[in-house]
């Protein structure tokens, strides 16, 4: 699969535990580096546009409230594998549900308020990526 580049978004509510930082560790002690970084509150027009894949589920609406109810951190990662390896570390969708160690494990409080988002595939981080950062804007991997 080789060097890859993901989304990551921390959710409003691990933003507002102050775990931003605990939450980037994690990341850069896995081999994911943050090659682009901007914290913003998502519009509302926003948060539909990302989430338009679910907009006929029924927690549509409720998603797109909590993703506008608080500054997000969004982050482009790059590294091995960056995709499968984001979603690994953030555990299963559900926090009741993930795997002891994860990010939602540790951070998340319910599959509403579950701390952080990241890309389900290469072709969608590609899709998530231009959502929010201009590609030509992101700095080359330097360190190694
Ligand atoms: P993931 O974030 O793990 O990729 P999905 O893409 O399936 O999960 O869903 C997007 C987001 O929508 C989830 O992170 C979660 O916040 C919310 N969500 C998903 N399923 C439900 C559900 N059954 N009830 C409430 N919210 C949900
Ligand atoms: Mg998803």
């Amino acid at each position: 699969m080789g060097i890859e580049r993901t989304l990551s978004i921390i959710k409003p509510d691990a933003v507002g535990k102050n775990v931003i930082g605990e939450i980037v560790s994690r990341f850069e002690a896995n081999g994911l580096q943050v090659i682009g970084a901007k914290m913003l509150r998502l519009s509302q027009d926003q948060a539909q546009a990302f989430y338009a894949v679910h907009k006929e589920r029924p927690f549509f609406n409720d998603l797109v409230q909590f993703m506008i109810s608080g500054p997000v951190m969004v982050l482009a990662l790059e590294g091995e594998d960056a995709v499968l390896r984001n979603r690994e570390l953030m555990g299963a969708t559900n926090p009741k549900d993930a795997a002891p160690g994860t990010i939602r494990a540790d951070f998340a409080e319910s599959i509403d308020a579950n701390a952080v988002h990241g890309s389900d595939s290469l072709e969608n981080a590609a899709i998530e990526l231009k959502f929010f950062f201009n590609n030509d804007l992101l700095p080359r991997n330097v360190s190694n």
